[in-house]
């Protein structure tokens, strides 16, 4: 039994080295791919879910492979925080969303709005206002097309110094929206200092909407005491009909997910938008 333990000791060893090898080798190689453009940008829509109609899109970060597949954003991000090319990749997002907005309105979507996903470091280097208004003024998009999305858990430390470059950016008609609600332990009220319109409710509770009786709740609950707030519900990672019927009967405001269309690359939000109802 002893030889038997340290094999399984051995083991795990061998497992945890190559999973911080392979951390390794990944984190080399984000530098290089940032600087060789190898990033792309993907849109997911979002809907309004009284008429159908597509008000946003959401940009998602990818990083296409040689070998065709792709790594997601999940693995890279946490990296490219730690490495500190967040802020440079940050700044990039900005930009390509500004622009791939910009021009869907041209294009004729012209009321579209785009959600740019933002890391905690980017409010630490004092220059995120700058980053988001040459953005904004370089692809000629208006502020009231962009909203900031900002995980709960950003929020819970240095909440002032955040505050105050949101309330600045808020201030010119950027709007924000909560990431993951539901997922970090502050409340609504709590939420409201950071001048957000959306709540972004997480997947986790809409993906068990059908099955959890106590998830059905908790997602009403939220609903309610944002309408209360005035803010807008978002229900992120909507797969089925029987889901979606749901999220309509308990007053949810906006959709995003698979039942619509996964995240696509520019060309293909292109035709999906030409395809849709106009605003
Ligand atoms: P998130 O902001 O919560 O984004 C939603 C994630 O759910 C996306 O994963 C999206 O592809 C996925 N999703 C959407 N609808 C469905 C659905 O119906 N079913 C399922 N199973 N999944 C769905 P993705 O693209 O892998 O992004 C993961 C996370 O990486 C994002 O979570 C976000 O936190 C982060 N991220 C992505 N792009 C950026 C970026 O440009 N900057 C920063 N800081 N973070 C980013
Ligand atoms: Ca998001
Ligand atoms: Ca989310
Ligand atoms: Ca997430």
């Amino acid at each position: 039994a002893k030889k038997e333990g340290r094999n399984t000791y051995h083991y795990y060893d061998k497992k945890l080295e190559k999973a911080s090898d392979d951390k390794f080798k990944l984190l080399q190689l984000l530098r290089p791919a940032f600087n060789g453009a190898q990033f792309k940008l993907y849109y997911q829509p979002m809907v309004n879910l009284s008429n159908g109609e597509i008000t946003t899109v959401e940009a998602l970060l990818r990083w296409p492979q040689p070998d065709g597949t792709m790594i997601g954003p999940d693995q890279f991000i946490p990296l490219a925080e730690s490495s500190g090319l967040i802020n440079e990749l940050g700044r990039w997002v900005l930009q390509q969303a500004c622009i791939g907005c910009a021009q869907q309105r041209r294009l004729g979507y012209t009321n579209l709005r785009v959600a740019v996903n933002l890391s905690v470091m980017q409010f630490k280097d004092g220059h995120l206002q700058d980053t988001v208004k040459s953005a904004l003024r370089d692809a000629g998009l208006p502020p009231e097309a962009l909203e900031l999305e900002l995980t709960e858990s950003l929020l819970i430390d240095e909440t002032e110094q955040i505050q105050k470059q949101l309330k600045a950016l808020t201030a010119i008609g950027i709007t924000i929206a909560i990431d993951d609600f539901g997922t970090g332990y502050s409340n609504l009220g709590y939420l409201r200092n950071f001048n957000a319109t959306t709540l972004k409710i997480d997947r986790s509770f809409i993906t068990s909407l059908c099955v959890a009786k106590h998830d059905e709740s908790l997602v009403k609950a939220i609903i309610s005491m944002a309408a209360s707030l005035g803010l807008k519900t978002v229900a992120e990672g909507i797969e089925d009909e029987a889901t979606l019927n749901k999220l309509v009967a308990l007053g949810c405001d906006i959709g995003q997910g698979y039942y619509w269309s996964k995240p696509v690359p520019e060309n293909v939000l292109s035709e999906l938008l030409s395809n849709h109802q106009q605003l």
